[in-house]
C-alpha cells in the first residue's frame, strides 16, 4: 500500500481530472461519474463501502487514493449564529465562515494561506503570503462546512487569498461546485472575488465562468493603487475593460464592485459621483462595505450617516448600491477580518515587489 503522503486525494479532482486518473490506472473513465456522486453527493469516505464498483477498482482506490479534508484547528460561534472554522493546511492556517440567513446559507472559503497583495485595509494582507491551497483543501472546506451546518446554498471565494492567484486549484474547485454529479451548485451560486488580476479574469471566464466581484475601494487610480497596491500593475481602465468582457462568460449580467468604506479615505460624495462616471459603461451593483476595524488598523469605521449619505449618491446616480450587513464580527469572522495563523510567512512590507506588481 502506498504511504498516505505519495496518494492522490480525490476530494480535489473534477470530473475531467478524475477520468483521466482513472485511465492512467487502467479503468474506464466513465467510472468517474460514480466516484463524484460517491465523494460529493453521498459524502462517502471509506472506499470499501462505494459497492457499485467493482472489487479491483476498490482495492486501487484503497492503495493509491485518499479523501481528506484539512484538519479542523477551532470553531467560533457568532451570536447571530455564524460560524468560523480554522483549518491547518500545513505551513498555516486557514478560515472559512458559513454565514445563515433567511433563505440561504453562505459558505465564505479561502483560497491561499495569508495574501500576497497587502491591501491596507486587510488583516489577511497583513499577514503576508504564506501558500496557495490545493483544490481538495479548498473542497475540504466547503465538505466540512456543509457537514457541520447541515445546509450550504452559495459559496463566495472572499476569505483568505486571492482566488485568481491560484487558479490552477480553484478552477477544479469551481468545477466540483458547479458539476451536477457532485455538488450541483448552479453558477449563478458561486462567487469568485479578484483584488482585480486582469489575466485571470480572462481565464476565469474561458474555464469556469462564475459570478464574479471585484474589489474596487476607489474610482481613481491615484487612490486606489494605495489602498490596493495591484492597481499599479492593474488600472482601472484595464480592469474595467476586463470586467466587461467578463460579462460575456458570465452567469450574470452585472459585475459585483465592493467597495470598503475607509473614513475619510474614500468616502466623500465627490468619490462616490467619481464611481457613478467609472461604472457608467459596465453593468454592476455596488456593495458597500463599512471598515471593520482590527487591532492597529489604520483607518477608522465612518459613521452611518456617512455610509448611507454614500449609498445616496451612488443611487440617485443611476449604480444600484447596497450596505452589506455585518456578520459574524464578534468573532473577527467579518470582512477583510480573517486572519488564520501564518507559520513562515513573507512580511507584508516586502511583497510590493512580487512579480505581480512593479516596485513602485
Ligand atoms: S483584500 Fe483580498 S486581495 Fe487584498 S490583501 Fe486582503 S485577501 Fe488579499
Amino acid at each position: 500500500m502506498a504511504a498516505a503522503a505519495s496518494r492522490t486525494n480525490l476530494l480535489g479532482l473534477d470530473r475531467g481530472q478524475l477520468a483521466a486518473w482513472l485511465g492512467e490506472r487502467g479503468e474506464q473513465p466513465y467510472k468517474a461519474r460514480q466516484l463524484l456522486r460517491w465523494i460529493h453527493r453521498k459524502h462517502e469516505r471509506d472506499f470499501e463501502r462505494m459497492h457499485d464498483l467493482s472489487a479491483k477498482l476498490r482495492a486501487t482506490l484503497a492503495a493509491e487514493a485518499t479523501l481528506e479534508t484539512p484538519p479542523l484547528t477551532e470553531t467560533s460561534v457568532a451570536a447571530d449564529a455564524t460560524r468560523k472554522h480554522l483549518y491547518d493546511v500545513g505551513g498555516g492556517s486557514v478560515e472559512a465562515v458559513w454565514i445563515p440567513e433567511a433563505k440561504r446559507a453562505t459558505l465564505c472559503v479561502s483560497s491561499q494561506a495569508g495574501c500576497a497583495l497587502a491591501c491596507t485595509f486587510c488583516l489577511t494582507g497583513k499577514q503576508g503570503f504564506a501558500k496557495n491551497l490545493s483544490s481538495a483543501q479548498i473542497m475540504g472546506q466547503y465538505h466540512h462546512a456543509l457537514q457541520d451546518a447541515g445546509t450550504v446554498s452559495n459559496v463566495v471565494f472572499m476569505g483568505m487569498g486571492e482566488p485568481l492567484l491560484n487558479l490552477e486549484q480553484v478552477v477544479p474547485a469551481l468545477r466540483l461546485l458547479t458539476d451536477d454529479l457532485a455538488c450541483g451548485l448552479s453558477r449563478r451560486r458561486v462567487t469568485v472575488s479578484t483584488a482585480g488580476v486582469v489575466p485571470g479574469i480572462e481565464r476565469l471566464a474561458a474555464e469556469a465562468p462564475v459570478a464574479l466581484a471585484v474589489s474596487l475601494h476607489a474610482p481613481v487610480d491615484e487612490l486606489r493603487s494605495e489602498l490596493v497596491p495591484l492597481n499599479r500593475r492593474y488600472p482601472l481602465r484595464d480592469l474595467l475593460r476586463a470586467c466587461r468582457g467578463y460579462l460575456k462568460a458570465a452567469p450574470r449580467d452585472f459585475i459585483t464592485f465592493e467597495y470598503v468604506l475607509l473614513d475619510r479615505v474614500n468616502d466623500d460624495l465627490a468619490l462616490a459621483r467619481d464611481t457613478a462616471r467609472l461604472l457608467a459603461k459596465t453593468p454592476g451593483k455596488v456593495n458597500l462595505i463599512p471598515f471593520n476595524p482590527f487591532p492597529g488598523a489604520p483607518y477608522q469605521a465612518p459613521s452611518r450617516n456617512r455610509v448611507m449619505a454614500f449609498r445616496d449618491e451612488l443611487n440617485a446616480r443611476g449604480v444600484v448600491a447596497t450596505v452589506r450587513r455585518q456578520r459574524g464580527d464578534d468573532i473577527l469572522a467579518a470582512c477583510g477580518q480573517l486572519a488564520g495563523k501564518v507559520a513562515g510567512r513573507v512580511p507584508a512590507a516586502g511583497r510590493i515587489a512580487t512579480p505581480i506588481i512593479p516596485a513602485p
